[in-house]
């Protein structure tokens, strides 16, 4: 940890912006467009690979994540990253280790409602990679909505020397997500899961039109149901910033869900008055 200290202290000693971006490996295009939006930031790329074991609860796929260093190393390297951190969890989480972060209010609901120690989980592992590192921006996928947004409440609240920024989420042709998680889908949930996408991009235009969020959300979400999802965990309109409900889109916002194809879970979220239609899955 000295030694990646001292490499981006001289990095920033001679000027070079130094950007982070924290993962849990195993990646794909969606990854790969991140660290390359960051490039476009910052003079020097540091990627993280780490599986990070506070994040996930007792019943989640810990074990079973894809885990894919060295092609990952490959992958990173092909596109000129700088500089790849892969700690081991006895270095991440040393004996003793007990100091915890909560980040209540955003952190709640949406996929914290049915993940209730997943945010802190994340909060602290990227406080930790944050300190380790000491970059001028650390990037994160909209994709993952919820977190990019308790993760810009905690470097604001802690004051850390960094700029937290969100990238557009990267899909598939169809529209999916791309996502570690879609090699649990099964060849037939495949072709269901672009539906979600498709969805979102209706709910959008109708609110665009002026229309009131909770019937359509509903209405959605029946519909998703009969098509196939066996779970909605959640589909809302939420404010872009801070993550308010809203029942129109009267500022900028997104359309966040969670929803289920037998035991493959997709995530979604659409739409700022501004923005195009987003969708993302996990
Ligand atoms: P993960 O390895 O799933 O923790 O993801 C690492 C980072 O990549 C997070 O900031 C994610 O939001 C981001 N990410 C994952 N998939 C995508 C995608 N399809 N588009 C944009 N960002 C993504």
């Amino acid at each position: 940890m000295l030694a990646l200290r001292q490499k981006v202290r001289q990095w920033r000693a001679v000027g070079e912006r130094v950007a982070l971006v924290p993962t849990m490996g195993a990646l794909h295009e969606g990854h790969l467009a991140l660290v390359k939006g960051a490039a476009q930031q910052a003079d020097r790329i540091v990627v993280s690979i780490f599986v990070n074991p506070s994040q996930f609860g007792p019943q989640e796929d810990f074990a079973a994540y894809p885990r894919r260093e060295q092609e990952d190393a490959e992958k990173l390297m092909a596109i000129g990253t700088d500089l790849l951190y892969a700690p081991s969890v006895t270095v991440m989480y040393p004996q003793g280790d007990v100091t915890q972060i909560t980040v209540p209010n955003v952190s709640e609901g949406l996929c914290g409602a049915a993940r209730p120690t997943h945010f802190a989980g994340v909060a602290r592992i990227v406080t930790k990679l944050l300190l380790q590192v000491l970059p001028d921006i650390a990037v994160f996928g909209e994709k993952d909505y919820q977190q990019l947004q308790v993760l810009k409440r905690l470097a604001e609240d802690l004051f850390l020397p960094v700029e937290i920024q969100g990238f557009p989420t990267q899909r598939a042709e169809d529209g999916l997500a791309l996502s570690s998680r879609n090699a649990y889908l099964t060849e037939e949930e495949r072709k269901i899961a672009p539906l979600l996408y498709e969805s979102l991009q209706n709910l959008a235009g109708a609110l665009h039109q002026g229309a009131e969020a909770e019937p359509l959300l509903n209405a959605a979400k029946e519909s998703l149901c009969a098509a196939g999802f066996t779970k909605i965990d959640y589909l809302e309109l939420r404010a872009a910033e801070g993550l308010a409900p809203l029942n129109h889109l009267s500022e900028p916002a997104r359309l966040l869900t969670q929803s289920t194809i037998r035991c493959s879970h997709l995530v979604a979220m659409s739409c700022g008055k501004h923005d195009p239609l987003e969708l993302c899955a996990i």
